[in-house]
């Protein structure tokens, strides 16, 4: 049986959120609640539920309530759901998930320091029954049933340094410890003032993402050569992270963003026909 698991202790972090380019801190803390909820604690402790439902997914993932907004969610979600942490309060000061260096690695690292432990509540894998396409302007996104979680992503940007890159994987921890939360978020200096001018990226900094002008990268080196398509897989499993199951299936992005990865988990909402409960198996990527 699959139990939900919470940290042993509370995981504090804080810096620059990159869209609002204001200071906020988050303190991921130990619940036994059997959920994941935000409290906005610069709006007297307000509890904001995590709802697919809520989110609105352009430039980033962004959860809408009544009095405000929480940006930038995808990659703490991503370490949360692959960590298998699916039972914890997160203490939110401010508007936004401080972006840290541009990637997941330096949430995923201080979660596994501070340890994990389960918490006497169950949590249901779900399985992929039936397949399915969104298209929309050349970009898809697919899922197909598949023994494990599997996610393939294909980007192609006519800019020398990225042209077409390709990664499908069968997620363990390991693996996406290792060579997908370390990759940093990406943007080119064309659009920088254009982004700024809609109240985006104003946090954007060579410190915490991987700028490119017309020809280089101009924040120093990558961490992978094919880093950008990393990213986007994370920033898939953070987005998937939304439909509140660990998943059996394959989801295939072929130049897809935050709003057609979105769009696939308010599909599978509305489709339970094209799904599953798995009442014992879970995904690999838990199982370590
Ligand atoms: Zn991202």
């Amino acid at each position: 049986m699959l139990q939900k698991q919470t940290t042993q202790r509370p995981v504090s972090f804080s810096g620059t959120g990159i869209h609002s380019g204001e200071q906020a801190s988050l303190i991921i803390k130990p619940s036994s609640e059997g959920r994941v909820f935000f409290r906005r604690m610069d709006l007297g402790g307000l509890e904001v539920q995590v709802d697919a439902r809520k989110i609105d997914a352009l430039n980033c993932s962004c959860l809408v309530f009544e009095s405000g907004r929480i940006q930038t969610l995808e990659h703490l979600l991503a370490v949360l759901y692959v960590l298998g942490l699916d039972s914890v309060e997160l203490e939110l000061q401010g508007e936004e998930i401080p972006i840290l260096d541009g990637s997941a690695a330096p949430l995923a690292e201080s979660i596994l320091q501070a340890g994990l432990r389960p918490v006497p509540r169950r949590a249901k894998a779900v399985r992929i029954l039936q397949s399915h396409t969104i298209e929309e302007k050349g970009a898809s996104l697919s899922f197909f049933p598949d023994p494990d979680f599997r996610v393939s992503y294909a980007i192609d940007f006519s800019h020398p340094l990225i042209g077409r890159q390709e990664m499908s994987v069968s997620l363990t921890r390991k693996l996406f410890l290792e060579e997908i939360a370390p990759a940093r978020t990406f943007g080119f200096l064309k659009d920088a003032a254009e982004l700024r001018k809609r109240g985006l990226a104003l946090g954007g900094s060579l410190d915490n993402a991987v700028v490119l002008d017309e020809k280089k990268v101009i924040s120093g080196s990558l961490r992978f050569q094919d880093e950008f398509v990393r990213h986007k897989v994370l920033d898939l499993i953070g987005d998937l992270a939304l439909f509140g199951h660990p998943l059996f299936g394959h989801f295939r992005a072929e130049r897809a963003g935050h709003r057609l990865h979105h769009q696939a988990v308010l599909f599978l909402l509305d489709h339970p026909d094209f799904w599953a409960y798995e009442e014992e198996a879970s995904p690999r990527f838990l199982q370590e």
